[in-house]
């Protein structure tokens, strides 16, 4: 029996000594957020630290080519390996529980277990995958994607920052792509995540098993007119795309509103932004959600009819482009069915992506959630308590045993 951490002292203790390892790194002092892009300085020392967890733990770590890590506890070549973990890297001073819970919970899991004298019949594997949020290379879930398959190398590997730096380049050499034979040894994941809403404070429960990620997806507008002087054009005369960049933003929200979808403009860019001068281009990006495909599609299709009608009144010229749309996931029904009858908590749906949206056309997929009190997300304000994060490490224990032993 190799060596490994001892499992002592209550559970939430041991939480907050292991998370509060990490909480310094890649935290920005004025927001209290977090800048962990994947790849860069603070994301690798995170790689660092999984390694050092890992190998206190006896756990052999392999990488898969594409930036994605997997911490073993078990012999490789043996199948049906039960695969849980998250990811590191944040968005632009997001939360610090979004991605590293799910990989802290599961390093404390297999303590909880080893300390109750579980051996698993089957590997139990720690992943951090790369580049889940999409914050440095614009593709969510980059990593999952180029393990299964999912993304073309090549343009993976051509993938810039904003800084001009390749995916290629960041990660030191070409990805490599599908990993069958990985996936082949994969007999389940299980992902356990903060909760990005509120509907485990409002249910009052620590825990829950999701149903489904809606479906989702990027659409980039651009908008052009004509670049002028704010001071002497007189307003009948402008080609302002900022008014009509304004009017989408308002129909967005308006259409989602009428379907109980989710419609977010979060991300906008202005050419010459100038105070002084009425914008030459506006480029405004759209995050649109739903819980059935038509409602989706049929949201983007009446923000893009309003928004056209819209820029041939303001004199303007607007070109919709679909970046990325990820289908409805419905995970394996049986599966979170049999873990939420086993840990007795909800089952509910999400509006955010994941990696395990990616496995799950792969592997039967499952995933935990735990409670974030503000049910803010991507936020310096997202949070969780150390009683429900040992609660979501218990449930995952719990799940890695009834999956790796039964
Ligand atoms: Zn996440």
């Amino acid at each position: 029996m190799l060596t490994h951490p001892v499992a002592k002292g209550p559970l939430p203790d041991r939480f907050r000594a292991l998370w509060d390892e990490i909480t310094p790194i890649g935290r920005d002092e004025d927001s209290g957020g977090y800048l962990r892009y994947a790849l860069t300085e603070p994301e690798l020392r995170l790689r660092e630290w999984f390694r050092q967890q890992a190998d206190a733990r006896g756990l052999p770590v392999t990488e898969d080519g594409n930036g994605n890590l997997f911490a073993w506890w078990g012999h490789r070549d043996a199948g049906n390996a039960v695969l849980t973990g998250s990811h590191f890297d944040s968005v632009p001073h997001g939360g610090a529980y979004d991605g590293p819970l799910g990989i802290v919970s599961a390093f404390l899991a297999i303590d909880e277990l080893r300390a109750a004298d579980v051996t698993p019949d089957r590997p139990v594997v720690v992943a951090a995958f790369v580049e889940e949020e999409g914050a440095r290379f614009g593709v969510p879930c980059l990593g999952s994607r180029l393990l299964t398959g999912a993304l073309d190398v090549g343009r993976a590997a051509a993938l810039r920052d904003p800084h001009g730096v390749s995916f290629a380049e960041a990660l030191g050499d070409r990805p490599t792509g599908a990993v069958p034979e990985l996936l082949g040894r994969l007999g389940s994941f299980v992902e356990l995540h903060v909760e990005q809403g509120r509907v485990l404070v409002d249910r009052d429960a620590p825990v829950a098993v999701a149903s489904a990620i809606w479906p989702h997806g990027r659409w980039r507008f651009d908008f052009t007119g004509e670049g002028n002087h704010a001071g002497t054009t007189r307003m009948a005369d402008r080609r302002d795309p900022m008014l009509t960049y304004a009017f989408t933003v308002l129909a967005a929200n308006k259409e989602a509103r009428l379907r109980d979808a989710h419609a977010t403009v979060g991300r906008v860019a202005v050419e010459p932004n100038a105070t002084n001068a009425i914008p030459s281009r506006v480029t405004g990006w759209l995050d649109a959600r739903a819980a059935e495909p038509e409602t989706l599609t049929g949201l983007v299709e009446a923000v893009h009819g309003k928004v056209t009608e819209r820029a041939r009144r303001d004199g303007t010229v607007v070109t919709m482009t679909e970046e990325s749309v990820t289908p409805l996931v419905a995970f394996d029904g049986g599966l979170a069915g049999r873990l939420a009858g086993l840990l007795a908590v909800p089952v509910l749906p999400t509006g955010a992506g994941h990696d395990a949206g990616v496995l799950a056309a792969h592997v039967p997929t499952a995933m935990l959630f735990v409670r974030n009190p503000t049910g803010v997300s991507h936020s310096p304000a997202e949070s969780a308590t150390d009683i429900d994060c040992a609660a979501g490490v218990t449930a995952l224990a719990t799940v890695l045993e009834e999956l790796a032993c039964r």
